[in-house]
C-alpha cells in the first residue's frame, strides 16, 4: 500500500497533486535549507480515501503513519505531544493543488490541555501568551470542527491576568466549547490531532469550498493535503511577529518587495483583515537583520520558482520562519507586467511570457476608468486600491442582496465591514467590492484581485452596519440601493453615478503584443471600413485590413438616398446616382488608403441584397418616391419585386455583380482611381486587394472578375498608369470549398467568411438561429454556438480542404479567414493547423487575436 504521509525532506514542488500547494512549497523550501518549521504533509490520496468511504473515518494505516511521523518530530524537536515539561504544539492547515485562499480550514497550538499549557507557561516564562494560546486553540477548534463562530468565545484577552483568573477564562471557554458543541474539548492530543485532520478532510466538501471551485473551475475530486507542522510564535514576545510579502508589488507588478506584518499576532490575524496591519518597510526599521534575511530568502525563491513569490513568515523571538510561499495572485496589470519584466530580467523565455498571458488578463487589463471631469466629484471616503478598475453600481450590504439585486438585472457594489469566504457568490456577482477593513492581503482584495473585480479595503472613514443595512461616512450615510462609483485603481469611493472611459491598451501589453507577433505563423488583420474603425484597428496592432464591407459606406443619409434612386430609377437616373456614389466611394478609399499607405487592404464588392436598402412600409416607400420624384406605383412595385422568401440566399454577393454589373463597376473604378491618385501623392505603392463575396461557381467568379479587369485597363488607359492590383474571392459557400482548385486557378486571393461558411454547412440562418442555439448547447446537440466558436469537425474540414487545395494549386495564393471567428482565440488554434496567412477580426478584439495566434504556433 502507497505511502499517504511525506517528510518535509522526502517531497518537492512539483508534487502538488500529491502533497497540494502548500505542502508542495513547504518540502521545497525545506530542501533549499531555508527556516522552515519541522513537519509533514498528508496527501491528497489519503483525503481521497477517507471522502469516498462511507464510514467517515481514519484508516488504520494512515492513523499509524501519523503516529510515526509524530514520534519523529518529538526526536527533532526534543519535545513531547501532549504531555511532558517541554511540550510539542503543531498547526493543521489544509492545502489542494490549487490555491483556494479561504476556502479550507487551519487549526493552530494542537497539543494543548489542560496540563500542556502550564508546562508551556513554565517554559517560556510567559504565563498569559501560553493561555492566550490555549484560548485560540479552544475558539479554532470549535469553528473548525463544530462551525462554532468564534464570536461565541468574546475576544481574547491580550492583557496580563493571574493564573488563577486565566483558569476562570479557560473553564469558561471550555463551558462554551462544551455547551455549542455538545461534547467536551478533548485533552488527548492525538485525538485533537486525529479529529483535525478529519475535518480538515472533511471541509474539501463544505459549501463555500464548492463554491469557490464551481467559480474557478477547480474539479471536484481532487482533495486537499494537511501540512501538520511545529508550531513557531508570532504572538510570543514583543519581537515576534507574523507577516505576508511579496516580492513585486501585487496591484502594479512594480519590483520591491511589498507586503504587511503584525507584531505580537499569530497565523490568521493579518488573513482576516480584523487588525489592519503595517507596512513592511516598518519592519526594516523595527527589526533589519530579519527583514534583510527575509527579502533575501524572498528573492532567492522567486529567482528559484521564476515567478512572483507571496510568501508568509513568522518571527519568533527575533527569529525567521518561513511558513508558506506560492505564486503569487495578481491583478492582470501586475501580471502583464512581472511577467515581461522577468523575462527581460532573463528569468523565463519570451515563450513562457507568451504563455503566462491569458484573453482573459487582456480583457481585464482593458478596464474602463472614470473620465477627468467626473474626478471633480466628490470623493466620499478613501481606502486602499486593493483591485484596479472603476465600476459604478448600487450599493448592497450583505452577499445575499448582492445576489438578489444582481438577479434582477441591477449592478452591485457590495459594501462590507470585511469579507469572508461565505461571500464568495456575492462577491462574485458585484460590479465592486468596498470594505472598512482589512489591508491589501485580505480577504476581500485576494478574492477581488483573483475575480478581476475592482476592488477598495480599508476605508477608516466608513462605519457599516451590515444590520441595519446602512454605512455613514464624515458628511452623510448610505443606504441600500444608493450609487457609489469605485475606483479601484485609486481607493477613491464617490457619491453617485461617474461616466466610464474605455480603457486603452498598456505600453507593458503593446511591448508584449510584438513579441507575440515575432512568434505567431499568422498574422492579425482587422475588420474595418470606416477611418476611425481603421485607425483603431491599427492602433490595435493590427497588420491591415483584411475585411471592409463596403455596403456600410452607403448608409450616411445623402448615400443612401442616391443608392435607392439607383435602385429604384432608370436611364439617366441611374447614371446620375452611380457617379455621385462613385465620387463618394473614391473619397472613402483615398481616405482608407491615406491612413493605411501600403499595408494590405481587401476591399469587398457590395454583398448584400438590394431590398436591405428599402424600408417595407408602404407609406415610407411613398415618402421615398416624393423625395426621388418618381412614380410611387412603380417604386412600391419595384420594392416588392426585390423582396426575397429567403433573402440569404437570394439576389447578393456575387449574384449582384452579374445580374447588376454596373455597381460593382463603379465601386472598382472608385477603388482604383483612389490608390491611382493616393500612389502619386504620397510616392507609394498601394495594391488594391478586391473582394467579390458569396462565390460558389468558377464561370460567376470569372465573370465578374472579368468586368472589374475590364474597367480597371481602361482605367490605366485613360489615366497612363497602372498599379499591382489583385482580385479574390470570399470563401463562404461549401461548394466554393469543394472546387477550391479550381477557384485557385482564377482568384489571387482567397479569404474565409465563416459567418455565411457555418450558416451554409448547417443550414441555420445566422438570423435565427438564436431561436434554438440556445437548447442545442444546453442539451449538449452542439458544444457550442459554431458561430462564436468554429465548428472544426465540419465547417473546419472545409476549410482545410479549400486552404490545402489552393494553396496547391498556387503557391503564392494569400489566404485569410475574416469571419466572425478570425478573433476566438479557440478558433484561432484550429485554424493555425491550417494552411492559413492570417485572421481578421474587429478591432477590439484584436489584442487577444494576436495573443492567440501566438500561443498557437509556439
Ligand atoms: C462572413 O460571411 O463570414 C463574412 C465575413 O461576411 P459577412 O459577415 O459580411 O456576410
Ligand atoms: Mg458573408
Amino acid at each position: 500500500m502507497a505511502k499517504l504521509t511525506y517528510r518535509f525532506h522526502e517531497g518537492k514542488k512539483e508534487w502538488k497533486d500529491l502533497l497540494g500547494g502548500k505542502g508542495a512549497n513547504l518540502c521545497e523550501m525545506k530542501n533549499l535549507n531555508l527556516p522552515v518549521p519541522n513537519g509533514f504533509v498528508i496527501s491528497t490520496e489519503a483525503c481521497r480515501n477517507y471522502l469516498i468511504q462511507e464510514t467517515k473515518s481514519l484508516s488504520g494505516s494512515l492513523v499509524e503513519e501519523i503516529i510515526f511521523q509524530i514520534k519523529e518530530l518529538e526526536m527533532l524537536s526534543s519535545k513531547t505531544f501532549g504531555i511532558g515539561v517541554n511540550p510539542l504544539l503543531l498547526s493543521v492547515r489544509s492545502g489542494a493543488k490549487y490555491s483556494m485562499p479561504g476556502m479550507m480550514d487551519t487549526i493552530l497550538n494542537l497539543g494543548l490541555n489542560d496540563k500542556t499549557v502550564h508546562a508551556l507557561s513554565k517554559i517560556t516564562g510567559n504565563r498569559d501568551f501560553a493561555f492566550q494560546c490555549y484560548c485560540r486553540l479552544i475558539q479554532m477548534f470549535a469553528d473548525v470542527v463544530y462551525n462554532v463562530a468564534t464570536t461565541n468565545f468574546g475576544t481574547i484577552p491580550t492583557e496580563t491576568k493571574t493564573e488563577a483568573e486565566w483558569k476562570v477564562i479557560i473553564t469558561n471557554y471550555q463551558k462554551i466549547f462544551a455547551t455549542m458543541t455538545g461534547r467536551k474539548f478533548p485533552q488527548d492530543a492525538y485525538e485533537q490531532l486525529l479529529i483535525a485532520v478529519e475535518a480538515v478532510f472533511s471541509s474539501w466538501n463544505n459549501q463555500r469550498a464548492k463554491v469557490y471551485r464551481r467559480i474557478h473551475g477547480i474539479p471536484d475530486n481532487l482533495g486537499t493535503a494537511v501540512t501538520i507542522q511545529q508550531m513557531v510564535f508570532g504572538n510570543y514576545s514583543a519581537e515576534s511577529g507574523t507577516g505576508v510579502m511579496f516580492t513585486r508589488n501585487p496591484a502594479t507588478g512594480e519590483k520591491g518587495v511589498y507586503g504587511e506584518y503584525l507584531l505580537q499576532a499569530q497565523g490568521e490575524d493579518i488573513v482576516a483583515g480584523i487588525r489592519t496591519p503595517e507596512s513592511i518597510s516598518g519592519l526594516q526599521e523595527a527589526m533589519p537583520q530579519v527583514y534583510d534575511e527575509l527579502t533575501k530568502i524572498a528573492n532567492q525563491l522567486e529567482k528559484h520558482y521564476c515567478d512572483m513569490q507571496d510568501v508568509e513568515f513568522t518571527i519568533e523571538a527575533g527569529k525567521l520562519y518561513m511558513l508558506q510561499t506560492r505564486n503569487g495572485k495578481r491583478t492582470p496589470q501586475a501580471a502583464v507586467a512581472i511577467a515581461y519584466d522577468l523575462m527581460t530580467e532573463g528569468l523565463i523565455s519570451e515563450e513562457t511570457l507568451i504563455a503566462r498571458i491569458d484573453e482573459e488578463m487582456i480583457g481585464q487589463l482593458l478596464h474602463p476608468t472614470f473620465t477627468d471631469e467626473a474626478k471633480i466629484e466628490t470623493v466620499i471616503v478613501r481606502g486602499l486600491p486593493a483591485s484596479p478598475g472603476a465600476a459604478v453600481g448600487q450599493i448592497a450590504f450583505t452577499a445575499e442582496a448582492a445576489k438578489e439585486m444582481s438577479r434582477k438585472g441591477k449592478k452591485v457594489i457590495l459594501v462590507r465591514n470585511e469579507t469572508s469566504p461565505e461571500d464568495i457568490e456575492g462577491m462574485s456577482v458585484s460590479e465592486a467590492i468596498v470594505t472598512a477593513r482589512g489591508g491589501m492581503t485580505s480577504h476581500a482584495a485576494v478574492v477581488a484581485r483573483g475575480m478581476g473585480v475592482c476592488c477598495v479595503v480599508g476605508c477608516e472613514n466608513l462605519q457599516v452596519d451590515e444590520e441595519k443595512e446602512m454605512a455613514s461616512f464624515v458628511d452623510g450615510i448610505l443606504q441600500t440601493g444608493d450609487f457609489i462609483s469605485v475606483d479601484g485603481s485609486s481607493g477613491r469611493i464617490y457619491l453617485g453615478k461617474l461616466t466610464l472611459n474605455e480603457a486603452e491598451t498598456s505600453e507593458v501589453l503593446e511591448k508584449i503584443l510584438k513579441i507575440c507577433d515575432d512568434h505567431a505563423a499568422m498574422s492579425v488583420y482587422g475588420n474595418a471600413e470606416t477611418p476611425r474603425d481603421i485607425k483603431e484597428a491599427l492602433l490595435k496592432g493590427a497588420k491591415g485590413i483584411g475585411l471592409a464591407r463596403t455596403e456600410h459606406m452607403f448608409f450616411q443619409a445623402d448615400r443612401l438616398k442616391m443608392m435607392r434612386q439607383l435602385i429604384l430609377a432608370e436611364g439617366s437616373r441611374v447614371d446620375e446616382a452611380l457617379a455621385y456614389l462613385k465620387e463618394k466611394q473614391k473619397n472613402d478609399f483615398r481616405q482608407i488608403y491615406q491612413i493605411l499607405g501600403e499595408l494590405p487592404c481587401t476591399i469587398r464588392l457590395l454583398d448584400p441584397p438590394l431590398h436591405e436598402f428599402l424600408p417595407q412600409d408602404r407609406q415610407e416607400l411613398r415618402g421615398i418616391a416624393q423625395e426621388l420624384n418618381l412614380n410611387s406605383h412603380s417604386v412600391i412595385a419595384k420594392a416588392k419585386s426585390l423582396a426575397e422568401v429567403n433573402p440569404m440566399l437570394g439576389l447578393r454577393g456575387v449574384r449582384l455583380g452579374i445580374i447588376r454589373p454596373e455597381i460593382y463597376q463603379m465601386q472598382v473604378a472608385a477603388i482604383i482611381e483612389a490608390a491611382l491618385e493616393v500612389s502619386k501623392e504620397e510616392e507609394i505603392t498601394v495594391i488594391p486587394h478586391i473582394m467579390i463575396p458569396l462565390v460558389g461557381t468558377i464561370k460567376e467568379f470569372s465573370m465578374a472578375k472579368d468586368s472589374c479587369v475590364e474597367i480597371i485597363n481602361d482605367l490605366f488607359e485613360k489615366t497612363k498608369m497602372r498599379l499591382p492590383f489583385e482580385i479574390g474571392t470570399m470563401i463562404e459557400i461549401p461548394r466554393a470549398c469543394l472546387i477550391a482548385n479550381q477557384l485557385a486557378q482564377v482568384a489571387d486571393f482567397f479569404s474565409f467568411g465563416t459567418n455565411d461558411l457555418t450558416q451554409l454547412t448547417y443550414g441555420y440562418s445566422r438570423d435565427d438561429a438564436h431561436k434554438f442555439l440556445p437548447t442545442y448547447t444546453h442539451h449538449e446537440i452542439l458544444p457550442n454556438d459554431p458561430f462564436q466558436h468554429l465548428d472544426q469537425e465540419g465547417v473546419g474540414e472545409l476549410m482545410r480542404m479549400a486552404s490545402e487545395m489552393g494553396k496547391q494549386e498556387k503557391k503564392s495564393l494569400s489566404v485569410g479567414v475574416c469571419g466572425e471567428v478570425g478573433g476566438d482565440p479557440v478558433s484561432i488554434s484550429f485554424i493555425q493547423t491550417l494552411p492559413v496567412d492570417y485572421v481578421s477580426c474587429s478591432p477590439y478584439r484584436i489584442p487577444n487575436a494576436r495573443l492567440a495566434c501566438a500561443k498557437a504556433a509556439i
